[in-house]
């Protein structure tokens, strides 16, 4: 959990003196709300809690919850995720993994509700995004909230919450998040090492991890920019150094770059990168414009295969290497 979080756990604790079969865990994009939730899953299952009712981190349930072997707690996230945490994406990650929750992951659950807990104490199935069920998966999952066994605990959590079936929401009690506190969320954000954290902050909507993924994403744009304006650019290189970034989001930034050099060209103006002005200005000198024009093209072609291209390595460099060309490299 973090301290951003307080406000919700308090709520949480008032909340829980009557705990239901099922809970709703509904927060902001970017407020952590998958954290919470396994804060509050890990609560449930410690043995010792603390007095304000969190994991106390010590006792052996806490252990197992920790290394993600507990025997009475069931996490359900799509494969992509699972896979994301569980190991790097391996070299031989040749099948895509699946960004729903499969039908038969909800079904699997059917044999750890059917025996007794292992440590007489609470059962916990923690499914995140639970909007990542599509309906059939949704309606499988419903026989289980109408009936569980004792001592069992649902938490559904979710962004999203119009997304689920009206019959999933209702057989759930509806636990909205507290907004992230202002103060410690921009502690936290310093710590990360975010620059102008209020700024940033305010611009993702007061959600602390939104602020964080998409700082660092303006950290990557920035880097490609000026790799883009070095006089002798590497393709190879420059496409090695952004592998991680999404190509949906690289090809925009060369559309939008591009689209610079052509009205820098043709009105001495740009619109998208005002502190890079002169750069542009001085770039656009070297380029043709109906060139600049046939590359537009090619990126917005590109950007439509963006999600699924063969080779994301050669996508890049191809078109890295067609952008030096149009900017009279050899
Ligand atoms: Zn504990």
């Amino acid at each position: 959990m973090f301290k951003w979080q307080r406000k919700s756990w308090e709520r949480w604790t008032q909340a829980v003196s009557n705990l239901p079969h099922a809970v709703l865990v509904h927060g902001g994009d970017g407020w952590g709300e998958f954290e919470f939730a396994r804060a509050v899953a890990q609560s449930l299952l410690c043995e010792n809690p603390k007095p304000d009712r969190s994991a106390c981190g010590r006792c052996a349930a806490c252990g197992w919850f920790s290394q993600g072997n507990h025997p009475d707690f069931r996490l359900v996230v799509p494969e992509s995720m699972a896979a994301e945490s569980a190991e790097e994406e391996g070299a031989e990650s040749g099948k895509k993994k699946s960004d729903q929750v499969r039908i038969e992951q909800v079904r699997d659950l059917a044999g750890f509700l059917a025996v007794g807990t292992h440590r007489a104490g609470a059962r916990v199935i923690l499914i995140y995004p639970a909007e990542a069920m599509n309906p059939n998966t949704q309606n499988a999952l419903l026989k289980n909230l109408e009936e569980p066994p004792p001592g069992t605990v649902f938490l559904l959590v979710t962004a999203q919450p119009d997304r689920l079936l009206p019959t999933v929401r209702s057989r759930c009690l509806k636990f909205p998040m507290a907004a992230p506190d202002a103060s410690e969320a921009l502690r936290w954000l310093k710590e990360q090492g975010v620059e102008h954290p209020e700024a940033a902050l305010a611009a993702f909507g007061g959600a602390p991890l939104a602020t964080l993924s998409g700082a660092g994403s303006e950290r990557d744009r920035l880097a490609f920019i000026e790799g883009l304006r070095r006089p002798e650019f590497d393709p190879i290189a420059l496409a090695e150094s952004v592998q991680r970034v999404p190509l949906w989001d690289l090809v925009g930034w060369l559309q939008r770059w591009s689209f610079d050099l052509l009205l820098a060209r043709s009105s001495g103006e740009v619109r998208y990168h005002l502190s890079q002005e002169k750069s542009v200005l001085e770039i656009s000198q070297r380029c043709e414009p109906a060139k600049v024009a046939g590359y537009l093209r090619t990126l917005a072609q590109a950007r439509a295969l963006a999600r699924h291209p063969l080779n994301p390595k050669l996508f890049v460099e191809d078109l890295l290497l067609q952008y030096r060309r149009l900017v009279g490299q050899p």
